[in-house]
């Protein structure tokens, strides 16, 4: 429960510092969540109301509350659900997971104050047991690499849309092909280099990047017209379901 609170703390904190954006809706919406869900339930998920946490199987997924950037890709999910309101299928529902998956690693570099070049890129690192073969759930720096596990099975994700993967399954491939714009985002971010504010607001970092010179585009400001008000259409329209394969997660 700890877990749950600092991390959806931790997440409207950087929402709020770095975009000046108020909780998922931006009008302050109360963050609740459900933790300890079900029976060794594999997965964390924004039901469109409120966050669902499983405490994982302990065979293969630790707790889904023990790292940062799975709390803030869900979360983000209801950010993306009273903004851009995307079809959770096929091409939309992989550039949600895109979103997602940005926000939450942004989250997470926020906090450890990392540069872009030296995080990691890892969603969901510190998910797997050890008995997994594989670092994280995805890669945004090297797609597809992610694990490769006798039980898993391979990280399918492409890097470019040439790899795009016509799947039936996972929404239409939903949590597969959003490997093509986090590949894309880290290209740029890691082009760009540097990082952004401090986690105590005090404005860029300590070190060399104090020179204001390297302030990340990996957390720019969204620009104030990509950030329409809260949508009115009923929320379970716009639920979005984060399963991967039935086991996975985010
Ligand atoms: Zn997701």
């Amino acid at each position: 429960m700890n877990e749950a609170y600092d991390g959806a703390g931790r997440t409207y904190d950087f929402y709020r510092r770095v975009y000046g954006r108020r909780s998922v809706d931006d009008h302050a919406l109360r963050l609740d969540a459900s933790v300890h869900y079900g029976d060794g339930f594999n997965n964390a998920h924004w039901n469109g109301r409120q966050m669902i946490y499983g405490d994982g199987d302990g065979k293969y997924f630790r707790r889904f509350t023990t790292v940062l950037d799975v709390i803030a890709h869900e979360l983000t999910h209801g950010v993306s659900q009273y903004s851009a309101g995307f079809a959770f299928s096929g091409q939309s529902g992989a550039l949600a997971e895109h979103f997602s998956d940005v926000f939450g690693v942004l989250t997470k570099q926020y906090w450890l104050r990392q540069t872009a070049a030296r995080a990691d890129w890892l969603v969901g690192a510190g998910l797997f047991t050890d008995r997994v073969n594989g670092d994280a759930i995805r890669s945004m720096k090297a797609p597809g690499t992610a694990y490769d596990d006798p039980i898993l099975g391979a990280d399918p994700q492409p890097a470019h849309m040439r790899g795009y993967v016509r799947a039936s399954g996972d929404d239409r491939g939903v949590h597969i092909n959003c490997g093509i714009p986090n590949h894309a985002f880290y290209l740029a971010a890691a082009s760009l280099g540097g990082r952004g504010k401090s986690p105590d607001g005090s404005g860029i970092a300590r070190s060399r990047a104090s020179s204001g010179r390297a302030r990340s585009s990996a957390i720019a400001p969204m620009p104030r017209g990509a950030r329409p008000e809260s949508c009115s259409a009923p929320a379970a329209r716009r639920r979005m379901r984060c399963a991967k394969r039935g086991t996975a997660s985010a």
